[in-house]
């Protein structure tokens, strides 16, 4: 688990206007973090720069108290949860999961230790012969976050996970979501535009407006204003 400090983050795409303008942002460690903000305001720009899927124009990002600006994103021990789940049709619960320790050529013996203890955290136990076609939204969700957690990540990222999905899908997986962070504690920053997901998920909410921050606030905060 790690904290993700932003300090004065600037990208600029071309010439045009910075996509992400000066933001300066803490993340504590264990936090739950929401990017809010209308289409284009710079949310997914500033979740990748985080990850190292972007280069950052100017400013510096820290994981751990540690810059980070020239790492690899393999070098960030960071996990994306993607909005499809990006799980492999024609593999186990237990492939699935096991997947970046078979990329890491991780011994067996070490890969069924953290796939069981992933599994038991995510109650995916009685599911790790099935395929993901044979599960329902929500264990398909377990299964992405337990391939996160067996890398023994340092954060989650989460960009629009829900967006895909029916009201009804979307109500459990946030449940689902907000009840295993709290569990795993770990740090999670989570991009949406999605009002109820911002209000109801996270510990803080940071409004985005044109590359720049708008508010940081609690969700009772953000609730209670005029
Ligand atoms: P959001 O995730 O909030 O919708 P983005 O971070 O995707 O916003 O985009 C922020 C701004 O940066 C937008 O104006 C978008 O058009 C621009 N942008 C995003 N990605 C690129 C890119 N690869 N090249 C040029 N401009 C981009
Ligand atoms: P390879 O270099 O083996 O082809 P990748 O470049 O796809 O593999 O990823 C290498 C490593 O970089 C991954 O194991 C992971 O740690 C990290 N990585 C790549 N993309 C992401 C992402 N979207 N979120 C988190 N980590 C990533």
């Amino acid at each position: 688990m790690a904290s993700i400090e932003m300090r004065n983050i600037v990208k600029q795409y071309g010439d045009g206007y910075p996509a992400v303008n000066d933001v300066s942002l803490d993340i504590a460690d264990g936090e739950f973090m929401i990017l809010v903000g209308p289409s284009g305001c710079g949310k997914s720009t500033l979740l990748r720069m985080i990850v190292g899927l972007e280069d950052i124009t100017s400013g510096d990002m820290l994981i751990g108290g540690k810059r980070v600006n020239d790492l690899a994103p393999r070098d960030r021990n960071l996990s994306m949860v993607f909005q499809n789940y990006a799980l492999y049709p024609h593999m186990t619960v237990y492939e699935n999961i096991a997947f970046p320790l078979r990329l890491a050529k991780m011994p067996d013996d070490e890969v069924r230790r953290r796939v069981t203890e992933a599994s038991d955290v995510l109650e995916l136990k009685d599911h790790l012969e099935r395929k993901p076609a044979n599960l329902s939204g929500g264990q398909r969700q377990r299964v992405a976050m337990g391939r996160a957690i067996v890398r023994q990540a340092e954060a989650f990222l989460f960009d629009e996970p829900l967006s895909n999905l029916d009201a009804k899908l979307r109500g459990q997986m946030r449940t689902e979501i907000s009840r295993l962070q709290r569990r795993l504690g770990i740090t999670t920053v989570y991009v949406t535009h999605d009002q109820t997901e911002a209000m109801t998920l996270g510990d803080r909410v940071c409004v985005l407006r044109k590359g720049k921050i708008q508010q940081v606030a609690s969700p009772r905060e953000l609730y209670e204003q005029p």
